[in-house]
């Protein structure tokens, strides 16, 4: 007999039927003996339904009260999927994310989980019940709901995975597995078998939603294995692990993130400190920092350009300005560009990967603006419209016979 934890995204549960077949998911896992605890997203376009009816109101709303709002969507599905499986014959009982013992800070709309006591989900499994958690959410010190930040649902599976010691943790959603590059936007995608979890926190921080990289990071700290797998289509899905096999791939995928801004600053003085000025200033308000190129300096001047996601840009150009308009810098943002990233662990043991995917995007006539790299990504940053362009040809060029 093992523990299993199984959670569900928002497509996976997105109607009735769609529960119903969930349920017979998980009372089949149940009725072979093992232990299960189930954690289950709002149904289908719920969060942003919710955000809507949030905006129609007051667009300025505060994070606590948008948290309580947003929370109340898991606690729909908890419920309608502990009815599913009652009608299944099986015994179940459904838990807010303060039931189960999710302790957060105090972050709104993006809290970390502090811990867990899972004393109450013990309590119910030893009474051989399915446990139903609300996913994405938990509660803080001052026994305010709070939410873990979009897609947050991966990242409370994995936790009730670690502090219950489960021997599985699966990740059903509405693909097979994770692909090369978006399956439901890409051409000739192919499903990976395994990924390691250093490549799966690249590929998800980088664009591919099918994990969220909370998750993933947590995975990896724990040790948790996960399978991400369909909750429509019974087959094999991906393994994430410590350890994955290669596949004679040179890398794992592509993706896309076209939520990044480019912020540039013009003309400031060459001298020594200043980028150390500027991005104390920026982290001292919150503004992470990506790619950053620093021009060669001329007539005591240099220019400074780097990216941060879209949502900061306004905020960083408002620092910036305020910093650097007294010498006469121009400050400009950019949030019509779009980040391509190719990853996989084999790229370190092989040349020529960087300049093949420059070349499919010079075929693709895609000029670059920006490069970076680490030891298992190499990104480009491009106008937002070549985007999809930009995967496909990239993608094609390392996946031909697809
Ligand atoms: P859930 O509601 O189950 O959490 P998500 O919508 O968050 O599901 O994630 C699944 C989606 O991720 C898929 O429908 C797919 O379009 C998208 N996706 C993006 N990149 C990839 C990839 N490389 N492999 C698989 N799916 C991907
Ligand atoms: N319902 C939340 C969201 O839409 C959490 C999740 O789906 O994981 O972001
Ligand atoms: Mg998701």
């Amino acid at each position: 007999m093992a523990l299993i934890v199984q959670k569900f995204g928002g497509s996976s549960v997105a109607n009735a039927e769609r529960v119903m077949r969930v349920a017979g998911i998980i009372t089949e896992t149940y009725k072979k003996g093992n232990d299960v605890a189930v954690v289950v997203s709002a149904q289908g376009d719920t969060t942003d339904d919710l955000i809507e009816k949030a905006n129609e109101i007051n667009p300025n709303a505060s994070r606590r009260e948008m948290d309580m709002l947003l929370t109340a969507g898991e606690q729909m599905s908890v419920a309608l999927l502990a009815m599913a499986i009652e009608k299944l014959g099986c015994p179940v009982v459904s838990l807010l994310g303060w039931q189960a013992g999710f302790i957060t800070d105090t972050t709104y709309g993006a809290a970390r989980i502090k811990r867990i006591e899972p004393d109450r989900m013990r309590a119910e499994l030893d009474k051989k019940k399915i446990v139903i958690v609300a996913g994405f959410q938990g509660i803080n010190r001052l026994d305010d709901m709070t939410t873990l930040g979009r897609g947050g649902s991966d990242t409370s599976a994995v936790a009730i995975a670690a502090a219950l010691h489960a021997d599985r943790c699966q990740i059903f959603t509405d693909v097979t597995g994770v692909f090369t590059a978006d399956p439901r936007k890409v051409d000739g995608t192919v499903k990976l078998n395994e990924i390691t979890y250093d490549e799966m926190l690249e590929f998800a921080t980088l664009g591919a939603q099918v994990l969220n990289n909370r998750s993933v990071e947590m995975a990896k700290k724990y040790n948790v294995e996960l399978e991400v797998l369909s909750s429509m289509v019974k087959e094999p899905g991906t393994i994430v692990r410590e350890v994955a096999k290669m596949e004679k791939m040179l890398i794992r995928g592509v993706t896309k993130d076209t939520q990044v801004a480019r912020i540039s600053v013009v003309g400031m003085k060459d001298v020594p400190g200043n980028a150390f000025k500027m991005f104390s200033r920026l982290s001292g308000k919150g503004i992470n920092i990506d790619v950053i190129l620093q021009s060669v300096g001329r007539d005591g001047t240099k220019d400074i350009t780097f990216t941060c996601s879209k949502a900061n840009a306004e905020k960083a150009v408002e620092v910036l300005e305020d910093l650097y308009a007294a010498e006469g810098a121009v400050v400009s943002s950019d949030t019509s560009i779009a980040k391509v990233s190719i990853v996989g662990a084999g790229m370190q043991s092989h040349s020529g990967t960087a300049s093949k995917m420059f070349g499919a995007l010079y075929e693709a006539g895609i000029n670059i603006k920006m490069i970076s790299t680490s030891e298992i990504t190499i990104s480009v940053l491009i106008d937002a419209a070549d985007a999809d362009r930009a995967v496909s040809a990239v993608h094609k060029a390392f996946f031909p016979e697809n």
